[in-house]
């Protein structure tokens, strides 16, 4: 076969130019140009290995032996889970389990309401006239009515924890609190109050540690 460069190839595939003869097929072992090449800038994904079509026999039973080996590699390892329910996870103190609140400090000043990306904080209150030991006047005094969140859109980004300017709302480590029935899920102020007990001392404001 006659190339544009001059050279030829016979039907065997002599090269005049250099005058050496392909390798004969039956002597390759491995096909390389046959290996699919790695996608370019994928982590993880190693050069392949080249397919071999006529590799060395297998010693029977060495599959059942590798096999062994790996569950006795696998079992020796340190387990990674933990046998929740019965043994409950030691989780860290800044674990964002519930958000509790700490009612006394809330002013009803409605700004987690506002910052929460999901809406899910509802908030209502009413003014109230009090009258203040050695003040000169009564005093007007927000009085919270209402506090919900709704765990079943809370995505727990804690914006609502963050911007609270009087110290009202903590992280709370705990999480089983799934519930069957998803409207159950809208805590109140009285339930967000009780997780306050599980709010960690680092948590709190020194005052209240
Ligand atoms: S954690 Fe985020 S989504 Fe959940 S109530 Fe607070 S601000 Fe809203
Ligand atoms: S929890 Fe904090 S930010 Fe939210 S209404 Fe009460 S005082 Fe304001």
């Amino acid at each position: 076969m006659a190339h544009g460069n001059g050279f030829f190839e016979g039907a065997t595939g002599f090269h005049r130019k250099t005058g050496t003869a392909p390798r004969p097929a039956a002597s390759r072992k491995c096909d390389t140009a046959a290996a699919p090449e790695p996608r370019s800038g994928a982590p993880g994904l190693e050069k392949r290995r080249p397919f071999c079509h006529d590799e060395g026999m297998r010693v029977p039973g060495s599959g059942l032996v590798s096999g062994l080996a790996a569950t006795a590699r696998t079992a020796a390892r340190r387990a990674v889970t933990s046998q929740y329910p019965e043994r409950e996870p030691e989780l860290p103190d800044r674990a964002r389990g519930v958000i509790a609140l700490h009612e006394s400090n809330c002013t009803s000043c409605m700004l987690c309401a506002r910052e929460c990306p999901d809406w899910c904080i509802y908030i209502d209150s009413h003014k109230e006239t009090v009258e203040v030991e050695g003040a000169a006047r009564p005093r007007q005094v927000n009085v919270l009515d209402r506090f919900d969140i709704d765990f079943s859109l809370c995505m727990y980004c804690g914006i609502c924890v963050d911007v609270c300017p009087f110290d009202a709302l903590f992280w709370a480590p705990d999480f089983a609190y799934a519930e069957g029935d998803i409207r159950d899920l809208l805590h109140g102020k009285g339930r967000l109050g009780e997780w306050m007990g599980n709010v960690p001392p680092a948590a709190l404001p020194e005052a209240d540690a």
